[in-house]
């Protein structure tokens, strides 16, 4: 197998331009267990965690959004500054794995493998991320909704890689809750991302491991802002039940070795709940 450890952008796209068949290796965490295992094969690699664009982060405080390299891992982002500019993320980043795992796991690969319980991807989508692509052809974006077309499937062309992602940075409540059969070193049986934009009034919530892809609850999210008071952050008990049930609708799980289909629609609507108490925390009631 060749192996190509590319240390500028330029370097890594013109890699994979020569060898379309070339495999992205970032942290490795999830594409070295599938080689170990035998899932998967390839006769090339190239290596792009030491290349420096990718490596990086870049806060726009005049268009607030951040830019978060592709190779950014999720030790990075559990911690500041990037925590405070992406909470849910932040949160998300912390139930990853172990320590070892959060150092070297890259937000580009989560991404990549566009697993439906990659913890990350639910605050990308939440967030409407945009997902920033580059091959040696040229540069494209591409909405995080429109990125994973099915269970580890997206729209990455042969020659491709994830350059970073661009995420909003909201002013309002974000938070990232998930569920599983222990409490760490786990995989979500199902997730969810709450963000509020309060100057915006939006409420979004997106929903991991109930679905072939990460799914959004536009039902529960219209419910959420046509009852919440933004402005006192308060929102009426009847309206959490009702935002809970809306989100366990557009669940769409299925039964498999981790989770039966029911307790993951059950579990959709607590942790939705539980999210928006904790964003209109004036809720009569409490969490
Ligand atoms: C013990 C263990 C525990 C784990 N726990 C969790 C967990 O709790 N939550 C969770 O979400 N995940 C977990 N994972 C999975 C994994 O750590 C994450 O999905 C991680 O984000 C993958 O990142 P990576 O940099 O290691 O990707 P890699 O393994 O290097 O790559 C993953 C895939 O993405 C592609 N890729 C990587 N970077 C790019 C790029 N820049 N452009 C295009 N394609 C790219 C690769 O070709 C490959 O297909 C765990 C894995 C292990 C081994």
């Amino acid at each position: 197998m060749s192996v190509t450890v590319a240390h500028t952008l330029d370097d890594a796209l013109a890699s994979l331009a020569a060898t379309p068949t070339a495999t992205v290796l970032a942290g490795g965490t999830d594409l070295m267990v599938e080689l170990n295992g035998g899932h998967r094969r390839t006769d090339a690699v190239v290596s792009v965690n030491r290349v420096r664009e990718l490596r990086s982060w870049r806060h726009d405080p005049a268009a607030a959004t951040l830019h978060i390299g592709a190779a950014v891992t999720y030790a990075e982002l559990a911690a500041e500054p990037l925590a405070s500019f992406a909470p849910a993320l932040a949160q998300a980043a912390r139930t990853v794995g172990s320590p070892q795992i959060r150092n070297a796991a890259t937000i580009g690969g989560n991404v990549g493998t566009a697993s439906p319980a990659g913890d990350g991807l639910p605050v990308l989508s939440a967030l409407d991320a945009v997902v920033h692509l580059a091959s040696l052809a040229g540069r494209r974006d591409v909405a995080f909704a429109e990125f994973a077309t099915g269970p580890k499937r997206t729209v990455l062309q042969p020659g491709e890689l994830i350059t970073g992602i661009t995420i909003p940075v909201l002013s309002g409540y974000q938070g990232y809750a998930k569920v599983g059969v222990r409490n760490a070193m786990v995989i979500a049986t199902a997730s969810a991302c709450l963000a509020v934009d309060v100057p915006g009034r939006s409420v979004r919530l997106a929903l991991g491991s109930v679905g072939p892809v990460i799914l959004r609850a536009p039902e529960a999210e219209a419910l959420a802002v046509a009852a919440a008071d933004f402005e006192a952050g308060a929102i009426d008990a009847d309206a959490v039940e009702a935002f809970g049930a809306a989100a366990g609708r557009a669940a769409r799980p299925i039964d498999d070795h981790r989770s039966s289909a029911a307790y993951r629609r059950r579990a959709i609507e607590v942790l939705a709940r539980r999210l928006l108490v904790r964003a209109f925390p004036g809720t009569p009631g409490g969490e």
